[in-house]
C-alpha cells in the first residue's frame, strides 16, 4: 500500500493492541506510538510485554499501560475487570487492534486435536470476543473510534489442513461484520486485515521450510495498519483489508 501518513496522524488517540509482545502486534504498536498515539499493550508475556512498553518510552516518550492477560485461560469476567481497571486510567478508546492468535496444528480434519482445536477457537474467536464486549463502552466514548480484527486468507477460502486456525478466522470475519452492521450509525468502524505470509515465528512454524528472506516483515505491513486506524480511513466499516493484495497464498516459492 502506498500511504504517506501525516507524522502526527495518531496524535492524541489512544490504542488497544493485542499480542504486542511480538510479531506483528509488537511492530504496529510501535508504529502506532511513533504516530503520536498513547498504547495500551496486552500479552501473555510479562518480560517480552514490558520490553516493548520500555522500548516505546525510549524511542518516542510516554509510559504505555501494559496488561498480562493469558488468553488461552481468560474469562469474561477477567475481560470486565481489565475495562474497568482501563476506565479507571483512560477517559476513551479510539482503537483496538485485535492482532493475539495461535495457530494449532496444521494437518487435516481427521487428525485435529479436539483440545487443540477448542485452545484456538478459545484464544482466537472466544476472547477476541469477550474483550469486544468487555471494551465497546469505551470505544464508544471515542469520536472516532477503529476496530480492527485480524483475518488471513485462510478466513475467508479454506484450504487443506489449516482446520481450527481456518475456522477461527471465518469467526473473525465474521464477528466483524456484525459488530459494522451493529454500529454502523455510531462513530465505531469495524473492519479486518489479512497481513498475508509475513516474517514472524508463526509463519514459521506454519511453513519450517521456508526461506524468510523471501517474506515481508512486520514493518512492511504498517501503511495499512496506520490507515485503518487514522482518520483517512474514517468512512470504511464492514470491509477486509489486504496488507500484501498482490500477494498469492502459501508457501513463498
Ligand atoms: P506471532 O506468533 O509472532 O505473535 C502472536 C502474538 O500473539 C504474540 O504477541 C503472542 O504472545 C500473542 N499470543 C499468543 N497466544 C496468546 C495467548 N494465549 N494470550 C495472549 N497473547 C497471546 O504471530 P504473528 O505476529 O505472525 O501473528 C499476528 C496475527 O496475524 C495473528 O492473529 C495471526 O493469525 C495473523 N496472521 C499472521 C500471518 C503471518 O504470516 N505471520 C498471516 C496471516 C495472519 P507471545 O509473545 O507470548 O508469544
Amino acid at each position: 500500500m502506498h500511504y504517506q501518513p501525516k507524522t502526527d496522524l495518531l496524535q492524541n488517540r489512544i490504542i488497544l493492541v493485542t499480542g504486542a509482545s511480538d510479531g506483528i502486534g509488537r511492530e504496529a504498536a510501535l508504529t502506532y506510538a511513533r504516530y503520536g498515539a498513547s498504547l495500551v499493550l496486552l500479552g501473555r508475556n510479562e518480560e517480552k510485554l514490558r520490553t516493548t512498553a520500555q522500548e516505546i518510552t525510549t524511542r518516542y516518550g510516554g509510559q504505555p499501560h501494559w496488561f498480562v492477560l493469558d488468553f488461552a485461560t481468560a474469562t469474561p469476567e477477567n475481560c470486565q475487570h481489565l475495562a474497568q481497571k482501563l476506565s479507571g486510567l483512560i477517559p476513551r478508546l479510539d482503537g483496538v487492534l485485535h492482532n493475539a492468535g495461535i495457530l494449532g496444528d496444521v494437518r487435516p480434519m481427521d487428525e485435529q486435536d479436539p483440545q487443540t482445536w477448542q485452545n484456538v477457537m478459545q484464544v482466537n474467536v472466544n476472547v477476541t470476543f469477550f474483550l469486544t464486549q468487555a471494551l465497546l463502552p469505551l470505544l464508544l466514548k471515542s469520536d472516532s473510534g477503529s476496530l480492527v480484527f485480524t483475518s488471513s486468507s485462510v478466513g475467508r477460502q479454506g484450504r487443506a489442513g489449516w482446520g481450527a486456525y481456518a475456522a477461527s478466522k471465518f469467526a473473525t470475519e465474521g464477528m466483524m461484520q456484525v459488530l459494522a452492521e451493529e454500529y454502523k450509525q455510531q462513530n465505531l468502524r469495524v473492519n479486518c486485515i489479512n497481513p498475508g505470509g509475513t516474517r514472524t515465528a508463526m509463519r514459521a512454524s506454519a511453513f519450517p521450510t521456508e526461506d524468510p528472506d523471501k517474506l515481508k516483515t512486520p514493518r512492511d505491513l504498517m501503511p495499512l495498519y496506520l490507515w485503518l486506524m487514522g482518520d483517512d480511513s474514517r468512512r470504511k466499516t464492514g470491509m477486509s483489508f489486504d496488507a500484501q493484495p498482490n500477494r498469492k497464498p502459501g508457501i513463498s516459492e
